[in-house]
């Protein structure tokens, strides 16, 4: 198979799908691997080091569409690249189709196989090509969170970790999933105090377990979560009803309650925020203040660390890359029942229920 590795043209993704430690296996497996020139430099991957992993440079993204059959990548396909797309191509990428029509028509149109790495599910049935992704937004959560506390963000200039003789600051963390828990690890690291709440009793519990005092938790409800503001330095909005919207726990007479110059990290603003007052925000110009409270709301935040994002990210894609490229399409989602749920498109044809009922699409 001929595996081509496009650049992200995305406004500000640097991240790449796949790096020259992936392109190694697979050309180990004896594939043929096509780079675009300059794909992985936002990553912090040269030319250089995807030809030493045996793979061969193309000077532009054309090229990788002619020769190439099986694409990988970050990002949906803008709609330049969408152009390109032939139906010998498998495309296997983030999609998110479900919010995008224009997306959805021109990758039916083109009669491509198009895979989406956000509806791959494993055994447990959970997502195991979105959790890396929220892992790294979970722990940045708390990174930006730091620095929103700081007095020239507007922040009430707390230092979380605290110093001798002064307490630690108070990180609230609301929703105790994959954000939720790697944002309270991080947080008892700097050695903050931390409060985890959730609707999920036995997250609740996983989380007691394991930390044995170190972290509280609190079952979320309104009355709850008025009490922990009152007094929280860092909020982290991590909470994901799947498939729906943000549920919105914060109204505008909670943040009166908080303290001025509190932060708030809205995680979950990718569904639209679990603050009333949250917007999206971007990596230029990451915050705004709203009653005294600090709003970080950054949709994208792996971008941030693009490097460790994509190291992450391809961790857990590359094997499924190898399984495409060695058995085939057809045959790596037949023999993968987690797998096949990523085929959002095929041939002309919607294959994603999901997408099927935003759209009020046949499926
Ligand atoms: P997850 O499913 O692992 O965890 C969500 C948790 O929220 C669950 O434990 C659930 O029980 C809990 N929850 C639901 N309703 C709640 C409520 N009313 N109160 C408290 N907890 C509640 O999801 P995740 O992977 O941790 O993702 C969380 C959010 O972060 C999602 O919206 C996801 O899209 C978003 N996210 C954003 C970025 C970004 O860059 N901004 C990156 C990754 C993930």
């Amino acid at each position: 198979t001929t595996v081509g590795v496009l650049k992200e043209i995305k406004n500000h993704e640097y991240r790449v799908g796949l790096t020259p430690a992936g392109a190694r296996e697979l050309t180990e497996h004896g594939h043929e691997v096509l780079v675009e020139r300059s794909a992985g430099e936002g990553a912090g991957f040269s030319d250089e080091l995807y030809e030493r992993a045996g793979a061969r440079i193309v000077a532009d993204a054309g090229s990788v569409f002619e020769e190439a059959s099986l694409l990988v990548k970050v990002k949906e396909p803008q709609e330049q690249e969408r152009a390109l797309l032939k139906p010998h191509h498998v495309l296997f990428t983030f999609l998110h189709l479900a919010p995008d029509q224009a997306q959805t028509q021109d990758l039916l149109a083109s009669g491509a196989t198009c895979i989406a790495y956000e509806t791959v599910t494993d055994r447990h049935g959970s997502l195991p090509l979105l959790a890396p992704m929220s892992e790294v937004a979970g722990r940045l959560a708390i990174q930006a969170g730091a620095q929103a506390l700081e007095k020239v963000c507007g922040g009430r200039g707390v230092l979380l970790s605290g110093v001798p003789g002064v307490h630690p600051g108070n990180v609230v963390v609301i929703g105790g999933g994959v954000v939720g828990r790697n944002a309270a690890q991080l947080a008892v690291g700097l050695g903050a105090r931390v409060t985890v709440l959730d609707r999920s009793v036995p997250v609740l519990r996983e989380l007691d377990q394991h930390y044995r005092g170190q972290i509280t938790t609190l079952y979320s409800t309104r009355d709850a979560i008025e009490s922990v503001l009152a007094e929280a330095d860092l909020v982290v909005g991590a909470v994901l009803i799947p498939g729906a919207s943000a549920p919105r726990l914060i109204t505008r007479d909670l943040l009166e309650v908080m303290p001025e110059g509190a932060a708030l990290v809205d995680v979950a603003i990718d569904q639209g925020g679990c603050a009333e007052t949250s917007h999206p925000t971007t990596h230029d110009d990451p915050t705004y203040v709203v009653d005294g409270v600090v709003h970080y709301c950054v949709a994208n935040m792996p971008g941030a660390v693009a490097r460790t994002s994509t190291l992450a990210l391809t961790n857990a894609t590359l094997p499924y890359v190898v399984k495409l490229a060695d058995r085939g399409v057809r045959a790596a989602l037949e023999q993968d029942a987690g797998f096949l749920p990523g085929l959002n498109v095929a041939q002309g044809k919607l294959t994603c229920e999901g997408v099927a009922l935003a759209q009020d699409l046949e499926f």
